[in-house]
Formats: structure tokens, sequence, C-alpha cells
């Protein structure tokens, strides 16, 4: 029985509790036997896990008004632990349609958002780029009026669900301002004439990767989020939003990884005993689960800040992901580590775990733009604090 008191804490509520509770019953059903499709079914896969989720009515917590950053934690925490797959394709139909629930103007929330909860429309987040990906404020994609409409030229990577999606949240320059103010969000239909999927990109665990060409795409003009210019705010905002998400799917690889441990250990025997009567077995056991329960605080910190407190989060949304992302790495390495052999033999939990765990260090901000976002929030603080440079007193 994995542990589970981290429910009690005081930053989740008892729709909370409840809703972790269902979803884990229904995950370990429906998704926690199934293997990891290859390359040729992957798109095939992915779709049934967003109809699947949508069946269960578990796509409510993505498209919220507003969203519920804990109950998002939550469901990435508990669909990781069973099936990384389940998460991404849950946490994906929120990433693509976050920036139209939190800043999309009526007509096209109500165009968008109830087939992204009910599953019929499959959302991606376009912002990276071949030469834009720590450096969001170098984008090169422009889009320009053409009449009433937009035209897109440019190029996207790394793209989650390109060729997948249904419609794609995408940022481009429109030149405001130089750098990161002259940016716009739009939403491109995936259909839309003269957008083109490039490439697929095969990734160390399957996950739908694309690179996108726009060349002269056309967009409406109310497909664009918010006003000219503040497509950068929109990204970060959205980010700010996921990226503790991001912190809680590495806890659930986590957690998962540490159960299959501790299973492992007080089965196996070595030199006469079981391994978990091994001192240096108990140190590592000790470490991965410290290192558990200190992810799942600053992940549930942040998630309750921005639910209860508001405002900008990205302080605690860079700290979650950066310590629970590299956290997970650690922990699984060590699970492995602890399987010895069946830690490597493909298609052992640990095996596919450890595959699963890298890329969450990469994307959505790497670490070291989290270790950015998280020095320059203190100094800046420090700063305010102490106006005359005299943070030493
Ligand atoms: C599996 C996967 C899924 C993805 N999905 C999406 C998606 O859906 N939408 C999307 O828009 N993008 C997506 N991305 C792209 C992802 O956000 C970028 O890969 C990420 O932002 C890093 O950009 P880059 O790959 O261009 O690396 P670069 O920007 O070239 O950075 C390379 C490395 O440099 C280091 N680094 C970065 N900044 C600094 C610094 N200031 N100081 C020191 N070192 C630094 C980091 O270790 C980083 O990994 C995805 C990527 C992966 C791997």
């Amino acid at each position: 029985m994995p542990d589970r008191s981290y429910l009690r804490w005081p930053f989740l509520d008892d729709a909370h509790r409840a809703l972790t509770g269902e979803l884990d019953a229904w995950a370990a059903a429906e998704v926690g036997s199934l293997g990891e499709p290859d390359e040729a079914t992957l798109h095939e896969h992915c779709r049934g896990l967003v109809s699947a989720l949508a069946d269960g009515g578990w796509l409510e917590p993505v498209v919220g008004a507003p969203i519920d950053v804990r109950a998002l934690c939550l469901a990435r925490e508990t669909l990781a632990y069973h099936h990384g797959l389940a998460d991404f394709a849950f946490a994906m139909q929120g990433l693509g349609s976050g920036a139209i629930s939190l800043f999309g103007a009526g007509a096209l929330r109500e165009r968008y958002l109830p087939g992204v909860r009910d599953g019929r429309l499959i959302a991606a987040f376009a912002l990276s780029e071949p030469e834009a990906g720590s450096d969001v404020a170098a984008i090169a994609t422009t889009a320009r009026r053409d009449g009433d409409a937009w035209a897109l030229d440019g190029e996207k990577t790394w793209i989650s669900n390109g060729g997948l999606a249904d419609f794609y949240v995408l940022f481009a320059r429109t030149g405001q301002a130089p750098g990161a103010r002259g940016l716009s969000a739009f939403v491109v239909d995936a259909d839309a004439p003269g957008l083109r999927v490039a490439e697929r990109i095969e990734v160390l665990a399957p996950h739908p990767l694309a690179r996108l060409e726009l060349d002269g795409c056309r967009v409406s003009g109310d497909r664009l989020i918010g006003a000219p210019g503040e497509g950068f705010k929109v990204a970060m905002a959205t980010l700010d939003v996921f990226r503790p998400s991001v912190g809680a799917a590495a806890l659930g690889f986590a957690r998962r990884a540490l159960d299959e441990a501790l299973h492992r250990v007080s089965e196996r025997e070595l030199f006469g005993a079981p391994m978990a009567e091994l001192q240096l077995v108990q140190a590592k056991v000790a470490d991965m689960a410290l290192g558990v329960d200190a992810s799942a605080l600053l992940v549930y910190r942040a998630a309750w800040t921005a639910d209860v407190l508001g405002g900008r989060v990205s302080r605690e949304a860079a700290m979650a992901k950066l310590h629970a992302t590299e956290t997970a790495q650690r922990v699984v390495d060590e699970a492995v580590q602890l399987f010895g052999g069946l830690g490597v033999t493909v298609g052992s939990v640990v095996e596919r775990l450890y595959r699963e765990v890298r890329a969450l260090r990469i994307y959505e901000g790497a670490s070291e733009v989290q270790r950015l976002i998280i020095a320059r929030g203190a100094l800046a603080a420090a700063a305010e604090r102490h106006p005359q440079g005299a943070t030493h007193v």
C-alpha cells in the first residue's frame, strides 16, 4: 500500500482527498497494466488515453476557471505513479489549453475548452524553436497582419502532441517591442493552411513529439490570446500554473520507484538475510523517502500558494519543479541500483521510470532556468528589503 499520509497535510481539502482516492483506484484498474506503445502505435495509444480520461470525468481539473492547481498536481502525481503516458495525456490537455483558460476571450474559451474537457480536442503548447528553447525571448517565428487575419512564418520544435493535436497554442513575434515584449499568443488549428508537421522526433521514453513548420500559415484575428505583445506574459503565467505539476509528475515517478524498491529490498535475500537489514540499503531508503517527502512539500506548497494566495507564483513553482525533478532522478536511479541487474532489464518498472523521468529536468524550463528564476527572485526581494545594498544585517 503506497504512503498516502501527505493527503492529510493542511495544503489539501476533502475534495482533493476524495479526487485522489478515486483517481488512484481508476488508474490502477484502467491504465496501470498498459504497456509502452512503440512509435507506430503511439498516437493511437495517446488518443485512447485522452478518451479514457475524458470518459472517466478526469479532465475536469485541467480546464477549470480558475484552474485548481492542487487538483492538477494530485492528478498528475497519481497518474504518473501508474502510467507515465496517462499523466502525459492528462497534462498536455491542460498545458495546451491553459493559456486559453487563463487569458482567452469568451468566444475562444467556448470554442476550445469544452472539447478539451470531453476529449474531442487534443491540445498542444508550441513555444520552443530550434534557436529558442531556454531563451524564449529569442523566438523568431513571426506573425504579421494580413487583413483581418495573421500570417505566421517560422518553425517550432520539441512540440509535445505535435502531429496528434487538434490545435496548438503557439507563440510568435508580432514586433511591438524587441525581445520578450514583442511576442503574441495564438490558437492555431492543426488543419490551418500553411501549418505542416515537418518531422516526428523519437525520444528516450515514448512521447509524441514533432517539429512544425509554418509557411504563411493563416490564423484569423479572433484566435489571438490576450493583446498583441502579451505573449511572453501569457506563456510565463501558463508555465507558473503547470510547472508545479511537472514536479508532481516527477513525484509520482519517485514515489513509484520508492515503493518498488521497498518491496524489492524486503523480499530479496542477500548474504543470508533480507536486503532491508543491510544498513547501507537503509541509508538509501532513508534518502529516497526524505527526498520524496521534501518534493511533496514543495509541490503542494506551490499549488496551495497558487490556489489560495493567488498572484504570480514563479518562485514557488520553480522551487517545486527544480527540487522534485532533480530528486526524482536520484530516487529512480537508487531504485535501479537496489534492483541490481533486474533494474536495467528492459520491461521492468524501474527501467521504464529511469527513462521516463529524464526529460522532466529539461522541459518547461531546464533546472538551470529554474535556478535563475529562484536566484533572481531572492536577489530582487533582498534589494527591496535593503535598498542601500546592506543585505547582511
Ligand atoms: C520530451 C520533451 C517535450 C517537450 N515538449 C515541449 C512542448 O510541448 N512545447 C514546447 O514549446 N517545448 C517543448 N519542449 C522543449 C523544451 O521546453 C526545451 O527543450 C527546453 O526549454 C530547453 O531548450 P533547448 O532544448 O533548446 O536547450 P537549450 O536552450 O539549448 O539549453 C541546453 C541546456 O543548457 C542549460 N542551460 C539553459 N539555460 C542555462 C543558463 N542560463 N545557464 C547555464 N546553463 C543553462 C540547460 O541544462 C539546458 O538543458 C520539450 C522538450 C522535451 C525534451
